[in-house]
């Protein structure tokens, strides 16, 4: 297990619904960044499948999910064939329809604010917790934060201009804090993404791109961790990626200031790998918890069991034994020269189980 690494972005937009890049732009931003997959979720539609940009795209491979709902509860499926009547009242009906079509689901932007100064207050929220069947939720999404952080337009300008990054760099604590109660009483796996549009702002002669998708690509990725090769069948990938989308076996890594490639959280019993991210395993006897930070890094590692940190350090490795059942993750932070560490990286959890 984990001895593959695959970097992608999930939760792009392109010129299917309302991102201003074709598919073929959005792929070509993709390779530049360095990036193995993209995950496509355009709104309410399949389009970009039907038209065959599904699979293998010079040298990337392109998944094509949809992000369901209009005014709120926004739903981002994978592995659905077909679009979906959506009513956003009844979000338990979309989760229902996609589960009937094989596919997952994660909820897009749960935690989401509205804000006066950005797009007139514009905001998609999701209003309850108590829906059922979801694979998961979007625990650090760059425009939502971007959304909620600066209350001027001009603050809004400035800070595009000179630390684009600043508003997304801390995603919510309420979101977090959401997703550690809800995965006390099932896997719930976390992802993150940048909610990328790349934004056209037409300026008469010239256009500008407003958070192109380059830039956002370096930001909030997803890591996989793969015991086998991706395969060089576009049909066997998807399935590999798709796989490891829906068990959560992989990590959030904003790769903005350092590259999170490398990091490492998984359970051993005499030496032994037992589980990895996503994985389930019986308390007893006790398995240790490993970690490893990227290596080069300055980092601050947590390992946090129900919600509550029980171990914090400044080494890359370390070791932490669980004696106890639990939903285990592991938080690295970024410790740059001064001021306050920043988040960096989020495991999906180890589930250890009675
Ligand atoms: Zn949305
Ligand atoms: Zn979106």
């Amino acid at each position: 297990m984990d001895r593959y690494e695959y970097i992608g972005h999930l939760h792009i937009h392109s010129n299917y619904s309302d991102g201003s890049g074709s598919i073929r732009e959005i792929v070509q931003a993709g390779r530049e960044t360095g990036l193995d997959f993209i995950g496509i979720t355009d709104h309410n539609t399949l389009g970009a499948r039907r038209d065959g940009y599904e699979g293998w795209q010079d040298g990337i491979l392109v998944l094509i999910g949809q992000e369901l709902g209009y005014k709120k509860n926004h739903y981002i499926a994978f592995g659905t064939d077909r679009e979906i009547s959506v009513e956003d009242e009844n979000p338990q009906q979309t989760i229902n329809a996609v589960n009937a079509q094989g596919g997952f689901g994660y909820l897009a932007h749960p935690g989401e604010k509205s804000n006066p100064a950005f797009l007139e207050g514009t905001y998609y929220p999701w209003d309850r917790w108590d829906y059922k069947g979801f694979c998961g939720l979007e625990i650090w999404n760059f425009s939502s934060l971007w959304k909620e952080t600066f209350h001027s337009r001009l603050a809004v300008l400035f800070w595009y201009c000179f630390d684009r990054y600043r508003a997304a760099a801390v995603p919510g604590a309420e979101v977090i804090e959401k997703w550690d109660q809800l995965a006390a009483e099932r896997p719930v796996v976390a992802f993150g993404g940048t909610d990328a549009h790349a934004y056209l702002v037409n300026l008469g002669i010239i256009k500008l791109s407003f958070f192109a998708y380059k830039f956002l690509f370096r930001t909030i990725n997803t890591h996989l961790l793969l015991d086998r090769e991706l395969s060089r069948q576009s049909a066997v990938a998807l399935e590999q990626v798709l796989g490891a989308l829906r068990r959560g076996a992989f990590f959030i890594g904003s790769d903005y200031f350092f590259p999170s490639k490398g990091f490492r959280f998984a359970a051993f019993r005499d030496g032994k790998k037992v589980a990895g991210m996503g994985g389930e395993i019986d308390c007893s006897p006790p398995v240790v918890l490993c970690v490893s930070s990227p290596p080069g890094c300055r980092g601050l590692v947590r390992i946090i069991a129900d919600g509550q940190p029980v171990l914090e350090s400044r080494e890359r490795d370390i070791a932490f034994e669980a004696c106890r059942p639990g939903v285990y993750r592991a938080e690295v932070y970024w410790r740059p020269l001064q001021g306050r560490p920043i988040p960096w990286i989020y495991s999906n959890p180890i589930y250890i189980k009675d």
